[in-house]
């Protein structure tokens, strides 16, 4: 897939002490690709590669001291800017109820995301409204109320035989009668975008003068999602894109071009079948998510501002040689200390997180200070060599800090683990010069 090709032109990048324009043209090359194959739109592609070269190539990025990181961020960004910066909020009525009225193909999710919006609004403490305006495929009504029962919110319907339009100004008129502060209209699709079906859109739009027109699409349609979306926004302008069906084998093109093409903020991710499977949709999280590292990279920028380059590099290159002690770790420890909580940014690294749940690892602030004080009841010999702690040292240790043998015993074991835990972080945050084939 896409995270597991870009993975691999980063992990090059990264594998280089230094990085030349030669360098940087064939990683672009092959997020070109990486693109193309996801099934990004063209000249969305044309366009993304161009923004990044131009900034990829500077001289800061060439002798900036994690150049492949640097270029990672660039690409993190500028993929973040594609799908519209930041979060894009609903928008609300002045003056309730506001009106969500959803559009879109037949089978695109619709009726489900009809559901779990009402859902996530009533979470908010607000009574959203559903309205049944699909009287054409069989047992759309039933379907919005067997979803309507699930979340117990109320659901207008005149039965299949009234025009949506009168059943959408009908809906609206009985919010307001009832103090629904939310309408959400679930209206009908086609398998393709049909004049017919875009006619009967315009006229409940120009009924109930909705605050969001809301457009549904399968993200697995990839390229044909975006055709779609273009279509619609021109007859009908859309304020917002909400993309289903990504928890499936989606290969991210209708992400990443959605709103490059149409304009349209994309607000909302739909992941699974499930009613509570709806997210507002955050650019920034898709994007890293897309380059497979998770928080990865706000922890890569708050080091860079927080850690001392100088000790880094040599702790690095002692992680390498494998030449990392007890002393370095108290060391380390206070430069991660400045980084946040020590749960959280366990949490943030790829690994730790896992190895954390995994071992029933309970790490914070208060536990730190247990570690550190058998570290430091440790001789200078012992901190540099901790393979000489042996049985009746480690008793000694346990008394002097205050601790168990059993807890000096795991963080020796652990010490072991975290090791190359920090190995692995390292060769993620890139070889700061060198060669770097420990792994
Ligand atoms: P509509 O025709 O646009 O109203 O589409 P529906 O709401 O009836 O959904 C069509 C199918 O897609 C149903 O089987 C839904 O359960 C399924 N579906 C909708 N959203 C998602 C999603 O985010 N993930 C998955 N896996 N299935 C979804
Ligand atoms: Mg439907």
């Amino acid at each position: 897939g896409l995270t597991t090709r870009l993975q691999n032109v980063f992990s090059k990048l990264r594998g280089k002490g230094k990085v030349s324009d030669e360098d940087v043209a064939e990683a672009m090359r092959e997020v070109r690709l990486a693109l193309l194959e996801a099934d990004v739109n063209f000249k969305v592609v044309k366009e993304f590669i161009a923004k990044v070269k131009e900034k990829a190539v500077g001289k800061e990025v060439m002798e900036s001291f994690t150049p492949g990181m640097v270029i990672i961020d660039i690409v993190n960004k500028e993929l973040t800017d594609l799908m519209g910066g930041s979060q894009s909020k609903l928008a609300k009525a002045n003056k309730p109820p506001t009106v969500l009225m959803m559009v879109g193909l037949q089978g695109a999710g619709k009726t489900t995301t009809s559901g779990k919006l009402a859902k996530m609004l009533q979470k908010q403490n607000s009574r959203p409204l559903l309205v049944a305006g699909d009287i054409y495929r069989p047992a759309a009504i039933k379907q919005l109320q067997v979803l309507g029962e699930q979340i117990k919110a109320p659901v207008f319907t005149l039965g299949d035989q009234t025009s949506p339009v009168e059943i959408a100004r009908q809906g609206l008129q009985h919010a307001k009668d009832n103090g629904n502060d939310y309408v959400i209209i679930d209206t009908a699709g086609r398998l393709h975008v049909d004049e017919e079906l875009m006619e009967e859109l315009r006229q409940i739009h120009s009924v109930v003068n909705p605050d969001e027109v809301l457009l549904v699409v399968d993200s697995m349609t990839g390229q044909d999602a975006v055709n779609v979306a273009e279509h619609f926004n021109q007859q009908l302008d859309l304020t917002g894109v909400v993309l289903t069906k990504l928890d499936g084998d989606t290969r991210g093109g209708a992400a990443l071009s959605v709103k490059a093409v149409t304009g349209c903020p994309i607000k909302f991710a739909s992941l699974g079948e499930k009613l509570d499977a709806l997210e507002p949709f955050h650019p920034e999280r898709m994007a890293s998510r897309i380059l497979g590292m998770g928080d990865m990279l706000s922890l890569i920028e708050k080091a860079q501002s927080n850690i001392d380059t100088e000790k880094a590099k040599e702790m690095e290159r002692k992680m390498r040689n494998a030449e990392f002690t007890f002393e370095d770790f108290l060391e380390q420890m206070d430069q991660v200390k400045k980084l946040g909580p020590i749960d959280q940014i366990m949490d943030m690294i790829p690994g730790m997180g896992k190895m954390k749940q995994a071992k029933d690892l309970k790490v914070d602030d208060k536990q730190m200070g247990r570690i550190e004080a058998i570290v430091y009841s440790m001789t200078t010999e012992e901190k540099r060599n901790p393979d000489m702690i042996n049985h009746s040292r480690r008793k000694r240790i346990a008394t002097g800090s205050g601790t168990s043998l059993a807890e000096v015993n795991r963080l020796i074991k652990q010490f072991d683990e975290m090791r190359r835990m920090m190995k692995q972080f390292s060769d993620m945050m890139g070889p700061k010069g060198g060669k770097n084939k420990a792994m």
